[in-house]
């Protein structure tokens, strides 16, 4: 028995979603353990090009058993599309390689208005939110004013627990807000078109792992985000609302005495970041548009274009650490083949100060990027299969990587496909 979780480094978007893809092939389960409907893992393979944001990158193999766990925000509805969504493309997906916590805590229909709502009062100050309701959906669920999903299976004693809530959060809705209150009708509503047709997925998950440890099944964790917007550990409050980190993994998936024997750590060969907050190496203007166009750097939910830099070695070795990385994947070194010389932000300036230390949240403003340049490749690198053929300037780019950020580099994709990969 094996276990592995495949985590982000940086600011999420990494390419998370493409090596599970190539990796879950050698797995028997596959477990989403955190985050909701705001991932955006984008996987290529012989079915075409998929955007997965509640479903774990696993659906695609037949062998595997793909699973939610109790630490994910379970929006009924948008799971119900993507599962239609994916069913289109000819994915079968039944309640034999599906499988929903039934400790999974429901996203309710009011937590994407109250997200909305919280950004536009925020206006120039807003958070950068997806607007898929995580924040209010979080801080209720540790409020303990949601619903599990295993209560959806008795609709008497569903609408028993959920009435009293709906009532105090429409107090919050009309209130604070000024908007209009949810009418029972439409929690009745969306309990029948999306809730009912979720039940068959819905189980409890004790005897699945208890059976899978028994067969020694492998089971892969696959995380959203990365490091950087850890609710703990990530640049407060800039952040998502939940943990990204793969200690959490065994506890958000269900199975919380399980440890991992792999951590395979996503790590982008440039920046990319989404959202608000401190983003030290940040590039704008004609260098900033380059290499947004060359990665194809627009969010994979929302559209919106991403922010983008070099690759920060001080980020990337704070991710490292807290992810606790057994080994790395350096993704996207193909997307830097158009350039001459390859900037790198080596350290961080703080007051005048050189550091290589990732500073604490509110001290990273003063924080200024330490650029050291590095020879380019100049060509197409995305057919190269094996490391040694890789032009020299782009394996000492990648071997430099290794050395800053003390992590083995194990797998170097160079495309997006599933095979557009370099296994060292
Ligand atoms: P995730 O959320 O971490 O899974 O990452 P995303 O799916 O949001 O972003 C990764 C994007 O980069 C997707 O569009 C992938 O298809 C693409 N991608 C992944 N690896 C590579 C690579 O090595 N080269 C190129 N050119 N694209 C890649």
């Amino acid at each position: 028995m094996s276990n592995c979780a495949i985590v982000g480094i940086n600011w999420g978007d990494e390419g998370k979603g493409r090596m599970v893809d190539l990796l879950c092939a050698d797995y028997d389960v596959v477990v989403r353990y955190q985050g909701g409907g705001n991932a955006g893992h984008t996987v290529i393979n012989e079915y075409g090009k998929f955007a997965l944001h509640l479903l774990p990158s696993g659906i695609f193999h037949k062998d595997v058993v793909s699973v939610i766990g109790n630490g994910v925000a379970v929006d009924p509805e948008s799971l119900m599309q993507e599962i239609a969504y994916v069913r289109e493309k000819g994915i079968k997906l039944t309640p034999a390689n599906l499988r929903i916590s039934s400790r999974a805590s429901l996203l309710l229909p009011w937590h994407k208005e109250l997200d909305c709502l919280e950004e536009q009062r925020l206006a120039d100050k807003k958070f950068g939110s997806t607007k898929q309701g995580i924040a209010p959906f979080y801080s209720d669920k540790y409020q303990k004013k949601t619903v599990l999903a295993g209560e959806i299976l008795d609709e008497e004693a569903f609408f028993n627990h959920l009435l009293p809530i709906m009532e105090w959060k429409n107090l919050t809705l009309e209130k604070v807000y000024g908007a209009q209150p949810t009418a029972l009708e439409d929690l009745k509503a969306w309990y029948n078109e999306y809730c009912l047709k979720l039940m068959p997925f819905i189980g409890d998950l004790d005897g699945f792992y208890d059976d899978a440890q028994e067969a020694e099944k492998d089971i892969l964790f696959e995380a959203q985000l990365g490091a950087l917007r850890d609710i703990d550990y990530g640049i407060h409050p800039y952040t998502t609302s939940s943990s990204t980190i793969a200690a959490y993994a065994p506890i958000g998936a269900g199975c919380p005495s399980l440890k991992l024997d792999r951590v395979i750590g996503v790590a982008k060969a440039y920046s990319t970041c989404v959202g608000e907050g401190p983003f030290t190496a940040e590039w704008f203007g004609e260098e900033a548009e380059q290499l947004r166009e060359a990665g194809g750097e627009y969010g994979a939910k929302t559209g919106r274009p991403r922010r983008v830099g070099p690759f920060d070695v001080v980020a990337t070795r704070y991710g490292v650490k807290k992810q606790g990385a057994t080994e790395l994947a350096l993704t996207k070194l193909d997307v830097l083949s158009y350039l001459e010389t390859i900037p790198v932000c080596a350290k961080y300036r703080v007051k005048g100060s050189l550091t290589d230390r990732f500073p604490f949240p509110s001290q990273l403003d003063a924080a200024e990027p330490v650029i050291e340049e590095l020879p380019g490749w100049g060509c197409d690198i995305s057919h190269i299969r094996r490391f040694e053929d890789l032009p020299q300037a782009a394996q000492d780019y990648v071997l430099y990587i290794e050395k800053q950020v003390g992590c083995y580099i194990k797998y170097v994709s160079v495309g997006p496909e599933r095979d557009s990969i370099i296994i060292r």
